[in-house]
């Protein structure tokens, strides 16, 4: 990660840029491909072995109420944090009428794209999310990484029909999965060989798309909305360094320097892809093999976590949407600051676990809260980088909250060893 900053840093003030953007970037967009590429069969078979492995119904419907209402817990709680933080800090205010002016001209085009994917989303009648999650063509579904919640609805759906049918008829179609699923862990396994370059390759790419031929300029516009960034990284520091080690350590029974030491791999996967879904693989392997938590747990918990779970896009949109209505000078009462609480939690469940998802999704949370959406002009020069913090966040809260449901559940294992990649 240092090499691919310092490499597109230093091709940006030689003129490398294209070399660069030609020869090493593509590098990075295929492992990014192999991450993508696993993650709807990943999903499907961890998922379908996961839950015909847990035998019975009613052991199914105790942990997935556990999993689903602690993932709620956590999501809500991360929203009020950015909240109070955005109502201390009130970074919105710290703008001048001349530098609010000037962003939204520049960027006017852009919020306009992003606001044009969310009303279509906006036009959908109150239960078109659900009925979003209910495939009518399975095939049509693994089509589509954004389809990944109707991919989890058929394998939860074919995983317990496994339980209910005779043993003896199930058997064989677990041993198929169990067999497939060994391989997919594999090519998981061999994409990972790959990451030092991918990862190298991503961040020079990503470093010379942001500065262009002028490093400073870059720097410059992160400094105009440091303080934005700044409040949005307090928040996303405390999830990681208050209110996880609180559930790891109280609930999950756990040294939190020990959690902290496995999960890395995954988090540093996570802040070089911005998604979740790319890093599902990471989360998966380190929960098991370095956090010692049951491959019953994780094949269940961490899949659905990826996509509903994201503890740092909330919190996210709940500071940004504050941000923007502080810049318009518009005053957010309780009851108001109450229903971002409840449209950045459901925003955030439906955020898809790709890069820039939860900016797509915020338009979403300013329309309810009455909050002009080219506000986000405002905010979109620095996403890039919150994006990658925010999936650090998200990443580690799936790996928590499955940690917590391991220990309560007592498929929580030491460990045989850390192996940091
Ligand atoms: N990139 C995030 C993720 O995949 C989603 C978002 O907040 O944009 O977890």
């Amino acid at each position: 990660m240092a090499l691919g900053v310092a490499w597109g840093m230093m091709s940006s003030s030689l003129g490398l840029n294209s070399f660069t953007t030609d020869w090493i970037g593509p590098f990075g967009t295929i492992f990014i491909n192999m991450l993508k590429l696993i993650a709807v069969p990943l999903v499907l078979v961890s998922l379908v072995t996961g839950v015909s492995s847990l035998s019975d119904i009613s052991r199914l419907s105790r942990i997935g109420t556990k999993t689903i209402g602690t993932y709620l817990a956590t999501t809500v709680l991360a929203v009020v944090l950015g909240l109070v933080l955005v109502n201390i800090f009130e970074p919105g205010k710290a703008f001048s009428p001349e530098k609010r002016e000037e962003f939204k001209q520049q960027y006017a085009g852009t919020a306009s794209a992003k606001s044009s994917d969310a009303a279509a989303l906006e036009q959908q009648g109150p239960l078109q999310p659900l009925v979003d999650i209910v495939p009518e063509n399975l095939f049509l579904a693994m089509t589509s990484n954004g389809s990944m919640l109707q991919v989890i609805f058929f394998a939860l759906l074919f995983g317990i029909a496994l339980i209910l049918i005779p043993p003896d008829k199930a058997q064989p179609v677990n041993d198929f999965f169990e067999g497939v699923n060994m391989a997919i862990l594999k090519i998981v396994d061999i994409i990972m060989m790959t990451a030092p370059y991918g990862v190298f390759a991503l961040l020079a790419g990503l470093v010379v798309d942001f500065a262009g031929n002028d490093p400073g300029a870059a720097l410059e516009l992160l400094m105009v909305l440091g303080y934005y960034c700044i409040v949005v990284a307090i928040g996303l520091a405390l999830m990681i360094l208050v209110v996880y080690p609180a559930l790891v350590v109280t609930v999950g029974r756990t040294k939190y320097a020990h959690f902290i030491r496995g999960i890395f791999p995954a988090q540093m996967l996570a802040f070089s892809t911005s998604s979740s879904a790319a890093t599902l693989p990471a989360t998966m392997e380190c929960s098991e093999k370095n956090l010692g938590i049951n491959k019953e747990i994780t094949s269940f918990v961490l899949p659905l976590g990826a996509t509903i779970n994201m503890d740092g896009t909330s919190l996210y949109q709940s500071v940004a949407a504050v941000f923007i209505a502080q810049a318009y000078g518009i005053e957010l009462d309780l009851t108001a600051q109450l229903g971002i609480v409840m449209t950045a939690t459901l925003a955030s469940i439906g955020s898809a676990a790709v890069p820039g998802a939860g900016i797509v999704m915020l338009v979403i949370v300013l329309q309810q809260a009455g909050i002009p959406i080219e506000g986000i002009a405002l905010i979109l020069a620095p996403d890039r980088l919150l994006d990658m913090l925010r999936t650090t966040v998200n990443v580690t809260g799936d790996a928590t909250v499955a940690m917590m449901v391991a220990r309560t559940e007592g498929q929580l294992h030491p460990p045989t060893e850390i192996t940091v990649k």
